[in-house]
């Protein structure tokens, strides 16, 4: 990389929660590599104005906890213009910027793609017209950026998330469950309008997490008569128990005319019908508010670092990139490409042409449509028969989601036929016989709801169990089992499959579920519970630093995890951690004594504050108390130390919009496992997990070969390949070998 480098880094367009951590991780990726790093500020507007400051390390600390964006922006009209443009590309070689890193949505890309083509010209003009001298326009023939997309909508083709996007879930969740909890009490009907002119993403997953009765969205506009069909839907979900009625309208939602929907339409029209008050709640630029998300965090944060690394290694002649997520993982997208998909679906919607849209969303955006429609409608009755008994059990560590996940098994079970029965207390509940027939209205309430209404256990069924569990499974008649829970959980589902030649009553479908906010189960990615709690770590990190804003203070916060260290360094990401210890990695003294030296040199260079995250598990000698009595000790009064062991808070509080989804995600394909099992006769015993955006099924049998059994945790994991990512940002004066 050219360590002469000058990078330039601004955000335009719409402001969204995450583009900070996007921009300090671009200015500290930047300066690791030895590049002099400048904020362009207000957007393009900033460019044109020739508001262009170069940043140090310290100029990007604390923000990663603000909304908006602290280097402003701005629509701009002047940008639009060559003489505009002129004037942009002249500002920024007087600082001899030529790499740029842009945070927008599509319009600001498009600007981007637009001044990138024409630099040379503008340079050939500005020469020309004596605005630029020949030797400065001849060392920067070329512009070289990189597109990163800050947008809530979540509406680019080709990135699953979009900067800003599960912070405005957040809101719209937050502000659904407040709207939920009055509207039960009088028994009422909302209409809530969300963000989102030609992308549904936030109105169908806000529907799905908030558990609204009916969604409409751009991309699928409902059929004519419509209006009877939800009014309809209102009505049975009433008589099946619902005390409220949700209908979330996205802003773009139209009918198959392509006449608009508005909120205040809706409303009439369930006025009118069910003879009912309704009232409207418009969430407005609450959506645009308010702090980031963890996810907003350590996404955006690892956004940045490929974005600065990606522009300061660009070569001349080379394609531009959105650097977007794919799969789970950062991604090239090429942006010329990536623009114009997104306008493309823009105007197939505004030209009626849905299905080209929906598939332009993607294969879960469409599934979540079907998911959707499928659980927020009471099961009409089926003709009477036989029914498949299925029941639902957690096991393991609770985690937040559960909930969310118990409901959903239930009313897709429902919806295929199943008669569902809830587990109460896990595996001792189930040899108990302590079980409930669930009917849909049973779990109303439940999808947002932290802890486990049917109740976890930890306790693995011992093998002198074994016998009492099969019989408590002949007794009850059990068709299957859906084990929605923990490692513990993973470990008796493996022993019932592998002690089927004595135990013939385990021969049943058996489907597992990953919920653990450890995240430390094998054949999943993420478990359920997992972003809530580290949701839950970041918020309560946000207090204790700011309670450090009189004093220079050292903070050694012990996060929960076991051995796991997925929740220590996710929330270093997230929160800004100088250092974090991993079970994975283990301590040693060696380092220690680095990292306190380190410290304390920060410390005296001017340092305010420094936080090391230690995953409860990551050493036993090296406990967080011997840890902060070590750097209270180096510090010789320089600063002072506070440990803070987060606890259980970490494991309450409500599931995040992120795990209600992916609960109702993963569940909706273990129904549809246990019913096709149920249908072709097997017996498999499976766990299912998200591996990049699949949804995979794998064989309960051979679970041992991918767990480190004695350490609880996947051979493999793929978070620790973002080790990296922390050392560059959050580690000052770390040279660029070492990270
Ligand atoms: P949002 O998703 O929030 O609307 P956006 O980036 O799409 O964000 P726009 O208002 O479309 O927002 O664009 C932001 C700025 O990018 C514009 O004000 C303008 O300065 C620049 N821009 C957009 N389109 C162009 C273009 N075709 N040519 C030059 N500049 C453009």
């Amino acid at each position: 990389m050219d360590v002469s480098s000058r990078l330039g880094v601004l955000t335009s367009g719409g402001d969204a929660q995450g583009m900070n951590a996007a921009v300090r991780a671009v200015v500290r990726t930047g300066l690791h590599l030895g590049a002099e790093v400048f904020a362009v500020d207000d957007g393009w507007q900033g460019a044109v104005d020739g508001h262009i400051r170069a940043l140090a390390w310290d100029d990007v600390g604390s923000i990663l906890n603000r909304g908006g964006t602290v280097i402003g922006t701005a629509r701009s009209a002047d940008f639009r213009t060559r003489p505009g443009r002129l004037r942009a590309a002249r500002n920024l070689l007087e600082r001899g910027i030529d790499r740029l890193v842009v945070v927008g949505g599509d319009g600001s890309l498009t600007g981007t793609e637009l001044f990138r083509t024409e630099w040379p010209g503008l340079l050939e003009e500005l020469v020309a017209t004596g605005g630029l001298d020949a030797a400065t326009a001849a060392a920067h023939p070329e512009l070289f950026v990189a597109g990163l997309v800050g947008s809530i909508d979540n509406d680019m083709v080709g990135t699953e998330m979009t900067i800003g996007a599960d912070s405005a879930l957040h809101r719209i969740v937050e502000a659904l469950d407040a709207i939920a909890s009055t509207a039960a009490s009088h028994q009422r009907t909302f209409v809530v309008e969300v963000m989102g002119r030609h992308c549904g993403y936030l109105a169908l997953m806000a529907a799905v997490a908030g558990g609204s009765d009916y969604v409409l969205i751009p991309e699928s506009p409902p059929a004519p008569g419509w209006e009877e069909e939800m009014v309809d839907k209102l009505r049975e979900s009433r008589a099946a128990g619902r005390r409220e009625s949700m209908v979330l309208v996205a802003e773009g939602a139209r009918d198959r005319a392509g006449a608009p929907i508005t909120a205040a339409y809706v409303r009439g029209v369930l006025q009118d019908r069910l003879s009912e008050d309704a009232r409207v709640t418009i969430l407005g630029h609450v959506q645009r508010g308010g702090a980031p998300s963890a996810y907003d965090r350590w996404m955006s944060t690892l956004l940045g670092y490929a974005a600065a690394q990606e522009v300061l290694s660009a070569e001349p002649g080379g394609e531009p990139h959105v650097v977007g997520v794919r799969h789970n993982r950062i991604t090239l997208l090429p942006l010329v490409e990536a623009v114009s998909a997104t306008r493309a679906v823009a105007t197939a919607v505004d030209a009626g042409d849905y299905a080209g849209a929906m598939a332009a969303r993607g294969s879960s955006f469409t599934e979540m449509v079907r998911t959707y429609a499928t659980m927020s409608r009471p099961p009409v009755a089926t003709a009477p028969g036989p029914r498949r008994r299925v029941a639902v059990l957690h096991a393991g560590g609770l985690a937040p989601g559960m909930n969310t996940a118990a409901r959903a098994a239930v009313r897709l079970g429902l919806d295929r036929g199943m008669t569902v029965l809830g587990v109460n207390g896990g595996f001792p509940g189930l040899i108990d016989g302590d079980v409930v027939e669930l009917a849909w209205h049973d779990v109303e309430g439940w999808v947002g709801e932290g802890g486990a209404g049917l109740g976890t256990r930890r306790a693995v069924p011992e093998v002198e169990q074994l016998y009492a569990l099969g019989r408590a499974i002949e007794r009850l008649e059990l068709d299957g089992l859906l084990i929605i829970g923990g490692f513990n959980a993973y470990l008796a589902a493996h022993r019932m499959v592998t002690e089927r030649d004595r135990y013939p009553a385990f021969a049943l479908p058996i489907v597992c579920v990953p919920a653990s906010i450890d995240n430390n189960l094998p054949g999943s990615e993420l478990s359920i519970g997992a972003d809530t709690a580290l949701n839950n770590i970041v918020e309560a990190l946000d207090k204790i630093k700011q309670s450090a804003s009189a004093a220079k203070r050292c903070f050694v916060v012990e996060t929960m995890g076991r051995r796991c260290g997925y929740l220590a360094l996710m929330a270093g990401l997230a929160a800004g951690a100088e250092r974090v210890y991993l079970p994975e990695e283990g301590m040693s003294l060696a380092e220690l004594a680095t990292d306190t030296e380190r410290m304390v040199a920060s410390f005296r260079a001017g340092r305010r504050l420094f936080l090391a995250i230690r995953n409860e598990t990551a050493s036993d000698l090296y406990t967080t108390d011997v840890l902060a009595r070590i750097f209270q000790e180096e510090g010789h009064g320089l600063y002072d130390v506070r440990q803070a062991v987060l606890g259980h808070l970490q494991q309450g509080g409500n599931p995040s919009p992120f795990d209600r989804i992916l609960a109702t995600r993963l569940v909706s394909h273990a129904i549809a496992d246990l019913a096709g099992q149920l249908e072709a006769g097997t017996a498999e015993g499976r766990y299912l997990g998200l591996v990049g955006s699949d949804v995979v099924a794998h064989p309960l049998v051979h679970m041992d070969e991918e767990v480190d059994l004695s350490a609880r945790r996947p051979r493999h994991q793929w978070w620790l390949g973002l080790r990296p990512a922390i050392e560059a940002v959050s580690r000052q004066g770390t040279p660029a070998g070492e990270a």
